[in-house]
């Protein structure tokens, strides 16, 4: 049924930095940006240079119904390639939005999360001060073991921290769990699992497999319906090209395949694709995943997903 839906939408699945072009024209050269549509809930995760595109369909959408914006945004982590469409989405310019944004503790320059996100939409490095931005936002710091609950009841995101007790919730609930990895640097990055009546979606970009896997990832993705995995590397790129990437954050396809297995997901999505991968060397990746893990996409731009 419509008001059960939960879709994940892809506006940007690149890592690093955007690449247009043809090379680039199937699976899309924005940086990440996820929409996702539970009931009545709407999510984004990371404000890439995907989320700009997601502004105008929104703002195209409100000039149909007219009823206000809410969304709920998640970022992350505070990399380029995860905030820098968020100046350019143009819906924060309305006063007709209303935003609730959750981010990562800035364990490096400790700088509360709140002030950094405003700090990079103004001056000198953007033209238009906060003050233009006429929509009303929340801005808050979530970490390790936090909950976010959406409701239908009109009331505002609940934010739990961990070992904080959670009431019991009605099946419409929208539950988003929160889960924080040390392996990207330097301030890690943060997970999301979003759970919508009985299904479940988890999105792990940005992170490094270990050896013998990502035990701790694995268990936050158990028995997910989808699980979004960085793959940014061949297995050749990773640790025995000229330049060797290991420690720099990003998984291979194999290690994005090892986790989806071993926790049983339903389905997997490689993102966060390399800025030096064209269609024709992801689809290559592809197919060495799709050996071992035959239930394996790649993220394509403007592509959604319905999880049933
Ligand atoms: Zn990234
Ligand atoms: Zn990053």
């Amino acid at each position: 049924m419509a008001q059960d839906k939960f879709n994940l939408t892809f506006w940007g699945v690149r890592g690093g930095y955007p690449t247009p072009g043809p090379t680039t024209i199937k699976y899309g050269g924005n940086t990440t940006c996820f929409e996702i549509e539970a009931g009545r809930q709407h999510i984004i995760v990371d404000g890439g240079t995907g989320i700009i595109n997601l502004g105008r369909k929104m703002m195209r959408e409100f000039a149909v119904t007219q009823e206000p914006i809410r969304a709920t945004i998640l970022l992350t982590h505070t990399h380029h390639d995860h905030i820098q469409g968020f100046p350019f989405f143009v819906p924060t310019r309305h006063y007709h939005s209303y935003f609730d944004i959750f981010g990562p503790e800035l364990l490096v320059t400790k700088e509360p999360f709140e002030e950094f996100l405003e700090r990079v939409m103004q001056p000198p490095v953007f033209p238009i001060g906060t003050e233009e931005l006429y929509s009303t936002r929340r801005i808050e710091q979530t970490k390790h073991g936090s909950t976010l609950v959406l409701q239908n009841n009109g009331q505002p995101v609940q934010h739990y921290s961990v070992g904080q007790i959670i009431p019991p919730l009605p099946d419409d609930a929208v539950i988003i769990r929160i889960n924080h990895g040390y392996n990207h640097p330097k301030d890690g990055i943060l997970f999301f699992r979003i759970e919508y009546k009985g299904r479940s979606l988890v999105i792990a970009t940005d992170t490094e497999g270990y050896v013998d896997d990502d035990q701790k990832l694995i268990k936050f993705s158990e028995n997910a319906d989808i699980l979004v995995h960085d793959a940014e590397y061949d297995e050749h790129e990773y640790g025995r090209d000229t330049v060797v990437r290991q420690g720099w954050g990003h998984s291979t396809w194999r290690m994005a395949v090892n986790v989806a297995r071993a926790a049983h997901v339903k389905q997997l999505v490689l993102t966060h694709h390399s800025p030096s991968h064209d269609d024709e060397a992801l689809e290559k990746m592809l197919a060495k995943a799709q050996v071992v893990f035959p239930n394996c996409i790649l993220a394509q731009e403007e592509c959604t997903l319905e999880l049933l």
